[in-house]
């Protein structure tokens, strides 16, 4: 179902009022986590302004210690409707659960999986079955093979709205947090009709890594990028370290403008 032999023409995948596809540069931006209504709110008027398209913000955070922020949970779901209320930015929130899955669909327009979650098959399933569209990130230790797996998972339950999500995987080298692998970006438009987007945030977590891989990934030919701003990245909860400032990410969108349709 996701192979592009039976689907010749690329899929143009909806959330929100957003269109996901070649036609257009999609921006999907905010903050690691959803850490209080105020912060999200700042975001996502900040993000707006500088042209992004879809909200992103992580109620639900599969962090790599117990001990660290986990997430606001279904609270942090309703600050991102309420963003999307004042804002009108489309929202995308990454779930773990069945339980997340449920509490979604009610709050955002499109849901992620992440990559520790790529193979969680059930969750695909889970996915496949919410009815919202599905950004499915790339596992770190996943081939293309093994991703366009997972998205056939979701697909089969009858919910053909999949984003491919290239966000690093894991190599040998350690200047990066992961190695963004550019050469899945042609490689899967020649496999598959899905729209594909880059995310040089956790592809590299280091700020400075960050704009010239998200032109870099825009002159591949990705469909969109998703990036992490934070209004104070000092003071963030999680991922500041790779989170853009508020000027830096208008900085970025300016320079892409003659490169891509932006909104
Ligand atoms: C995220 O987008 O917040 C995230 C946890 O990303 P990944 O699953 O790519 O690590
Ligand atoms: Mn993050």
């Amino acid at each position: 179902l996701a192979n592009k032999k039976f689907h010749p023409e690329p899929s143009i995948i909806k959330a929100g009022n957003t269109e996901i596809g070649p036609n257009n540069l999609t921006i999907m931006a905010g903050p690691c986590a959803v850490e209080s209504e105020a912060q999200l709110m700042k975001i996502a008027y900040a993000v707006k302004a500088a042209g992004a398209n879809i909200l992103r913000g992580g109620a639900y955070k599969p962090r790599t210690s117990p001990y660290a922020f986990q997430g606001l949970e279904e609270e942090g779901l309703r600050y991102m409707l309420n963003a999307k209320a004042e804002t009108g930015l489309t929202t995308i929130c990454e779930v773990t659960s069945l339980d997340a899955i449920n509490a979604a669909v009610k709050y955002v327009d499109m849901i992620q999986i992440g990559a520790r979650n790529m193979q969680n098959f059930y969750l695909l399933k889970e996915a496949g079955k919410s009815g919202l569209p599905v950004l499915l990130k790339r596992g770190f230790a996943a081939t293309i093979d093994e991703w366009l797996n997972a998205a056939e998972y979701i697909i089969a339950e009858g919910n053909p709205n999949v984003v491919l999500c290239e966000r690093g995987i894991r190599t040998f080298e350690t200047a990066t947090r992961n190695t963004l692998d550019l050469s899945a970006v042609p490689v899967m438009k020649e496999k598959t009709h899905l729209p594909i987007i880059v995310d040089p945030s956790h592809a590299t977590g280091v700020r400075a890594y960050v704009a010239p891989l998200a032109k870099a990934a825009v002159a591949a030919g990705a469909d969109g990028l998703m990036i992490e701003v934070h209004d104070n990245p000092a003071k963030a909860l999680s991922d500041g370290p790779q989170s853009l400032t508020f000027e830096q990410f208008d900085t970025l969108t300016k320079e892409l403008r003659p490169y891509a349709q932006l909104s």
